[in-house]
């Protein structure tokens, strides 16, 4: 008994023993992945920074809102960003009551479905049932991995993690943004563009349930390859909601039967981006360059006016056989807002095509012209009616005639501007020098500030340097802009780069009166304007500007071809005037409103057109620039001197004397005292009537105005001895 008690006990013991071996191994197996689940998020990285590394589409838009393209991600993925409040609340009800009812109560892992679903995969002997919580179906996304066990943990590990950093609503939202909708297709709004066109805010109940059962297989349910799939799918989703509550059966009869799905049937936007227009091409490369990172881009392009400048090259190259293409810039003045470029009209040449000759840097002939002038103004060198000579000039070797081998002799500095004379220009030009007109050129971003200035000289003035369409029609903008100048900016916003003051508002308002004293022939309205030829026909260049727009043409070829037809005047000019009035459609522009306090009348000297001196006689009224001191008449000065002195005495003749005595002559000259110099030494500044001996021999005497405004006279004589006769 004593035995068989003993063996029981330890039977008992060895039971008990087992027992608390089963049950501490049982514990471990439940609390082990608890407390895993509870401790190892801790050790994870935040899921959402890789979610939040994938770039959605970029989109342009034009200067009133409207779509002009969409760039996709840089793995192809059309995908757009968009807030939880821009999705139709019934989409969002749909997706949680098909995908995760209990998204709302759990913390990432959904315990109850996980224990359901392991006994549904048991029974199956495979995976059939994930119970995958919107949070994990996020972290797969983010970290695409394997079926199995072990991958189902740490997504579920790493789900607890992306709860505990972020908010439901921040889950929900990155979710529904890159859930699958089929193809290429990411996240709900590209899904509501692409098979509805419309936004996610704005889907109908039919057309929600149908993208909620979209993400389980979204290639095998793509509505617009397998609608019945889909529609069958969707019946699933229905009812899914019905078993939630979430509709009553009557709705989900009235969603099947009564309302549409809107399918999208144009499939050139397929899928969902308008195509990019070619002639929007390179304005969109400019904007995208400046805008950086931004996904909605709100570029500056008026969509409108660049077709009709497009228009207005196109119709211009068919008159010119021998020339193929040509580029338009055309800048709102007082935003600085670029609101067209076209870099070519052969959007179809797979190599000339993708060149923007907008930006390239070519030889712009007389289009400087303007700046050499305005600075001229600004350094008091002359005002519109000055004086300056046409006529063949030679520096050097350098010796620039007219395009028409003309000259013209004296003209009046509004002419020779808009007439485009060249030697005026070049002697303004060498007047305030190269190297200061290169520092105002470089201000105003027409030259590099590395150039240098000794490698151009005076030719700069016809244009030698080069630079693109763009910066020369920025860089006239800066007239109409009273002299400011800004950069241009291609993105509708307020232009935050610097604002430097080039040149004088009255110098600007002066030299708009100029450019727009000629009428620009065909134009209805008061245009200013200037031409460009380069050397050899390469190049023709029209800038023309109004109060609210600079457009700037070039007509050329891209390979550099000349051609006899490339005239500024003939090639530019149309296509200029031609998408101006189109622009402006029937209605005029702003009248120009000139500040005449800018330009105020003063007396000129009407020989030098400069600030008269006491010595010039024909004054004259004229605008003058305000606070720009005029330089003073230099040529009344010199005619004034060709008033000579007279000597009176002594005459240019023969004095005798005796026995080689001095002769006493008088120094008397027409005017009242005269420096005088004798045998060329200076003698000293002596009242008429002086007296000075004079030897036998010959003798200079010259007289001198002391006060500089009368040539000096000089005779000569001589002092002969008197030969007395036997
Ligand atoms: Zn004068």
């Amino acid at each position: 008994m004593m035995l068989m008690g003993k063996s029981t006990v330890l039977l008992k013991f060895k039971l008990h023993k087992r027992t608390i071996r089963l049950c501490l191994g049982a514990c471990i197996a439940i609390l082990a992945p608890i407390l895993a689940l509870i401790v190892a998020p801790c050790f994870c990285d935040d899921p959402m920074t890789i979610i939040n590394r994938r770039t959605p589409v970029r989109t342009f838009y034009d200067i009133n809102g409207q779509v002009i393209h969409m760039e996709p991600t840089y793995d192809f993925q059309w995908r757009f960003d968009i807030p939880l409040e821009d999705v139709s609340p019934f989409a969002i009800r749909a997706i949680l009551d098909t995908e995760d009812t209990r998204f709302f109560q759990h913390g990432g892992v959904d315990y109850r479905s996980t224990i359901r679903a392991a006994c549904q995969n048991l029974f199956h002997r495979k995976i059939v049932s994930g119970a995958s919580t919107i949070s994990m179906q996020l972290v797969s996304i983010s970290k695409p991995r394997k079926r199995s066990y072990w991958n189902k943990i740490l997504q579920a590990t790493e789900a607890r993690r992306l709860e505990q950093l972020h908010s439901k609503d921040e889950i929900l939202q990155a979710y529904l943004n890159h859930l699958p909708f089929g193809g290429k297709i990411y996240g709900i709004q590209a899904a509501s563009q692409a098979y509805f066109g419309v936004n996610a805010s704005q889907l109908n109940r039919s057309e929600a349930t149908l993208l909620a059962g979209i993400p389980q297989r979204p290639n095998a349910f793509k509505p617009d390859k397998y609608l019945q799939r889909a529609r069958k799918r969707q019946i699933t989703v229905l009812n899914l909601m019905r078993r939630n509550n979430s509709i009553a059966q009557d709705e989900l009869i009235d969603i099947i039967k009564n309302e549409p799905l809107r399918m999208t049937k144009d499939r050139s936007y397929y899928p969902i981006a308008p195509k990019i227009n070619p002639i929007h091409t390179h304005f969109i490369n400019l904007a995208r360059q400046e805008a950086q990172n931004s996904l909605h881009i709100n570029c500056a392009i008026d969509t409108q006016a660049t077709h009709l400048i497009h228009k207005a090259l196109v119709d211009q190259l068919n008159k010119l056989p021998d020339v193929n293409d040509a580029a338009a810039v055309l800048i709102h003045n007082s935003s600085r807002q670029c609101r067209a470029i076209i870099g070519t009209v052969d959007f179809s040449n797979p190599i000339d095509g993708q060149v923007n000759a907008a930006t390239a840097i070519r030889s712009a002939g007389s289009t400087l012209k303007p700046f050499i002038f305005l600075e001229s103004m600004d350094a008091g060198l002359i005002t519109a009616d000055t004086i300056l000579n046409d006529a063949k000039i030679n520096f050097s070797g350098y010796a620039p005639g007219n395009y028409d081998g003309q000259y013209s002799g004296k003209i009046r500095a509004a002419e020779a501007l808009a007439f485009s004379l060249n030697t005026p220009a070049v002697n303004l030009l060498k007047q305030i020098t190269t190297q200061r007109m290169i520092r105002k050129l470089n201000e105003i971003d027409l030259v590099s500030s590395r150039i240098n200035h000794a490698n151009h000289g005076l030719a700069l003035a016809l244009g030698t340097v080069g630079h693109s369409l763009l910066n020369l029609t920025n860089a006239y903008s800066t007239i109409p802009n009273q002299g400011f100048f800004q950069k241009a900016t291609f993105i509708n916003q307020s232009n935050n780069s610097p604002i430097s003051i080039a040149f004088s508002r009255p110098a600007t308002q002066l030299i708009t009166q100029i450019l727009t004293s000629r009428e620009l022939p065909q134009a209805t309205f008061p245009i200013a304007w200037k031409t460009g030829t380069s050397t050899g026909n390469h190049d023709a260049w029209c800038i023309a500007f109004t109060p609210e727009y600079t457009i700037g043409i070039w007509v050329g070829n891209k390979n550099g071809k000349p051609s006899a037809s490339l005239v500024g005047a003939t090639a530019a000019i149309p296509p200029a005037v031609h998408a101006l009035q189109a622009i402006y459609k029937n209605s005029f522009p702003k009248p120009w409103e000139y500040d005449q306090q800018l330009l105020p009348l003063n007396k000129i000297c009407a020989e030098s057109g400069l600030a008269p001196t006491p010595a010039c006689k024909k004054i004259k009224l004229a605008q003058t620039l305000l606070n720009v001191p005029l330089a003073h008449c230099k040529k009344c000065t010199r005619f004034t001197k060709q008033q000579q002195i007279t000597i009176l005495s002594p005459k240019h003749n023969t004095y005798l004397t005796e026995d080689d005595e001095p002769v006493t002559l008088n120094l008397e000259a027409n005017l009242k005292d005269v420096i005088w110099f004798i045998d060329g030494q200076f003698i000293g500044t002596l009242p008429n009537g002086s007296t000075h001996d004079f030897t036998p021999g010959r003798h200079t005497i010259t007289a001198v105005d002391p006060n500089h405004n009368a040539k000096s006279h000089k005779i000569s004589f001589a002092v002969d001895q008197l030969v007395l006769e036997d």
